[in-house]
């Protein structure tokens, strides 16, 4: 297995052995070439196995750089883990002039304005802000083709139930669904099968 054989890429090939990864780890194996073909995935996984890399190399590989409007959203259950994640597809991209957005809470509003009116190729962000951000007509979602559910299981038991649900109201019919969840109980269960179409399920 090695990331060779993907058909990533070239910046972000570099991009990722500029990271310091050699090998793909098993979910990588397993979800990247699936999602980047327009699957949808659900992956039952924990933190420690590469999941964070999972989407972002996925998504660095979707988004088009010319294009600089919000092609890919992931959703988080806390700010930390939004802006881990934001830095990891930074680093990523390295070579690829990517802009990548953390809309949390407890910043600037003004901030998150200007950076969403700039253009956003990928935004990380927490339910709250990136609701607040969509209704205010600042986070447009015309273009997002890639929504990422990260640790769904987690941003469920922090009430994100009806935010989750109210920023899927506002993405085009057909975006591609990614949900990354230690445990799949019946509330996670229930949203995949709103959200998706004919998922691969993986364990990891
Ligand atoms: P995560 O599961 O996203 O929390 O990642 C756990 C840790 O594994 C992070 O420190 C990553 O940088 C590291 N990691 C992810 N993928 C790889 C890889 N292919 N090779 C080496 N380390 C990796």
């Amino acid at each position: 297995p090695s990331f060779d054989r993907m058909k990533l890429k070239e910046e972000l090939l570099r991009g990722v052995y500029g990271y310091g990864f050699e090998k793909p780890s098993a979910i990588q194996q397993r979800a990247i070439v699936p999602i980047v073909s327009g699957r949808d995935v659900i992956a039952q996984s924990q933190s420690g196995t590469g999941k964070t890399a999972t989407f972002s190399i996925s998504m660095l590989q979707m988004v088009d750089t010319q294009l600089r409007e919000t092609q890919a959203l992931v959703l988080s259950p806390t700010r930390e883990l939004a802006v881990q994640i934001q830095q990891v597809v930074l680093a990523l991209g390295d070579f690829m002039n990517v802009q990548c957005h953390a809309c949390i809470g407890g910043t600037s509003l003004g901030d998150d304005i200007k950076k969403l009116d700039y253009g956003q190729h990928i935004v990380s962000g927490t339910p709250g802000r990136v609701i607040d951000m969509i209704h205010r007509r600042h986070l447009k979602t015309r273009n997002i083709k890639l929504l990422i559910l990260d640790e769904a299981d987690e941003m469920l038991n922090k009430g994100f139930k009806e935010q989750i649900y109210d920023v899927y109201r506002y993405l085009p019919p057909q975006t591609q669904v990614v949900l990354i969840s230690a445990t799949l109980p019946h509330a996670i269960l229930e949203m995949t099968t709103k959200f998706m179409t004919d998922p691969i399920r993986i364990l990891v």
